[in-house]
């Protein structure tokens, strides 16, 4: 048994301890793997206090010096990547694969794009002549002190994603990951310790969100908000400061649409399609979770898809055949199960597929849900409707374009969809139709980091990426010049 490890804030380049600590758990093994400080409002405050602090240096600091730390940071992630891809296995559930191939260098990413981009940035230019007179131009200051709240799914990628644009553009921050994954998050203190990275620029508070992450966001001496989350928590801290001056960023819920044309070259389309329902057990928040299939083509496609989800095997995540590890927990497992049993109880076709790991089955261990598909479902059906977050995928079919787009575009959820064709007009005209922030035609998680990433409606308000993420964390001013 791995040894249980203890995960204490980091506060103004320090460890902090704290009075309580949370148990985390592998959710393969069900072991407890860690102690998570469960932070008090007292802690949101000493950090905010060191982010407050250290906030006027570092809003000084000179580009080239943030560069340098950033580079530094992404350094020293790459040269631990093998350890931090198994704390993130081991706590979150992801196959060991993936989080050393994709989530971990992604992390390292994070940190050298926004680098990059802060080099390439003009602090300052000449927006136009409004008299001849008179030039105006703009600048940017960083906003100030910023919480930065991330969910289980991506436990580092998605932290990172926050923690680098609010350094580079200047801002001090104070992280609050999820208290269901925080292990990779509390490696990260060492990280900024070994780059030397000026103390109280980042802090990392763990815990509970409604009580020290409810601490940090009404805390008044933050300046901005960036939420990854659920919808649910993203309009609760809205409504929590809305009479406060704080920007707001929300990366919320999702349930995105794949939809399937008769044209589609389904070679291309399935494997694609296998990771866009499966991957990290369907939770991630592009993940696609309605398909709707053309009626054409609609027995062809089911028949293909479910052999193929039937080949998915499910296990131990750190053995390198798993495509599939255990949810992140036992409370998601239920809630997962709960929206399956409705689907039983309405009558709907469950097909429940994929391969159990044998050692698996054995040792009755693991908060496991097998791939599954439910067919026969109305739109209406909470099935359609809400983000279930896990290994469930319905299919439905469709007739036509515009009958297609009206029943996608119903639901309140707007993060990402795609679109499977090779109509190119056909494409285009859909991708401007549907109602989300991301389209991928004949594709999924086609990422580039230079384009903006984000939801409509209840999927979120704001963009990240660059130059989008600078809009949170700075403050844009306009200066007039009587020459
Ligand atoms: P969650 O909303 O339960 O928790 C997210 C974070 O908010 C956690 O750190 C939690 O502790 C904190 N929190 C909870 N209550 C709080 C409060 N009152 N004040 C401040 N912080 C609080 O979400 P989750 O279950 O961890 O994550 C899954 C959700 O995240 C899914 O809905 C998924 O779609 C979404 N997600 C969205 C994106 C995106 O980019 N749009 C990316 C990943 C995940």
């Amino acid at each position: 048994m791995a040894s249980v490890q203890r995960i204490n804030n980091f506060i103004n380049g320090k460890y902090a301890s704290t009075e309580n600590y949370l148990e985390s758990l592998n959710p393969c093994t069900e072991e407890i793997i860690a102690h998570i400080a469960d932070s008090t409002t007292d802690d949101a405050k000493l950090a905010v206090q060191a982010a407050r602090q250290a906030f006027p240096s570092w809003s000084r600091q000179t580009a080239a010096k943030r560069i340098h730390y950033l580079n530094r940071i992404a350094d020293l992630i790459e040269a631990r990547l093998e350890d931090f891809a198994r704390a993130e296995s081991s706590d979150q559930g992801k196959p060991l694969w993936l989080a050393r191939t994709v989530e971990i260098p992604r992390a390292v990413d994070n940190f050298r794009f926004f680098a990059t981009a802060l080099s390439q940035s003009r602090e300052s230019f000449t927006q136009h002549t409004s008299a001849p007179n008179v030039i105006s131009y703009t600048t940017r200051s960083p906003c100030g002190v910023a919480v930065l709240i991330s969910p289980w799914n991506l436990p580092l990628y998605l932290l990172t994603w926050k923690i680098a644009p609010c350094i580079a553009f200047g801002c001090t921050c104070v992280c609050k990951p999820s208290e269901f994954t925080s292990v990779t998050a509390g490696m990260l203190a060492q990280v900024f310790i070994d780059a030397e990275l000026p103390p109280g620029v980042v802090n990392l508070v763990f815990g509970v969100g409604p009580r020290v992450g409810q601490a940090l966001i009404t805390h008044p001496d933050v300046n901005a908000i960036s939420f990854t989350g659920s919808t649910v928590t993203g309009y609760h801290i809205k409504k929590a400061i809305s009479h406060l001056p704080v920007k707001i960023s929300l990366e919320m819920g999702g349930k995105n649409a794949g939809i399937i044309f008769n044209d589609a070259d389904l070679s291309k389309c399935l494997p694609v399609l296998l990771r866009s329902c499966f991957l990290n057990s369907g939770q991630i928040c592009l993940c696609t979770s309605r398909l709707y299939v053309q009626r054409e083509i609609y027995d062809e496609f089911l028949k293909k898809f479910i052999a193929e989800v039937n080949t998915l095997k499910v296990g131990d995540p750190s053995d390198d055949s798993t495509k599939m590890g255990p949810v992140v927990s036992k409370e998601h497992q239920h809630k997962i199960e709960k929206y399956i049993e409705i689907a039983r109880q309405n009558g709907n076709e469950v097909i429940v597929a994929g391969i159990m790991d044998e050692n698996i089955k054995k040792s009755d261990k693991g908060y496991f849900i097998m791939p599954t598909v439910i067919l026969n479902v109305d739109d209406e059906s909470k099935l359609m409707t809400e983000e279930i977050f896990g290994p469930v995928v319905c299919i439905v079919p469709f007739d036509t374009e515009d009958e297609v787009m009206e029943r996608v575009n119903k639901i309140q959820y707007g993060l990402c969809g795609c679109i499977w064709t090779e109509s190119l007009g056909r494409a285009h005209r859909l991708a401007t139709r549907m109602e989300c922030g991301t389209v991928w035609i004949n594709g999924w998680m086609l990422r580039d980091l230079r384009m903006p990433f984000g939801g409509v409606k209840d999927s979120g308000m704001g963009r990240e990426g660059y130059p989008y993420s600078e809009d949170v964390f700075t403050e844009i001013k306009t200066v007039g010049i009587n020459i």
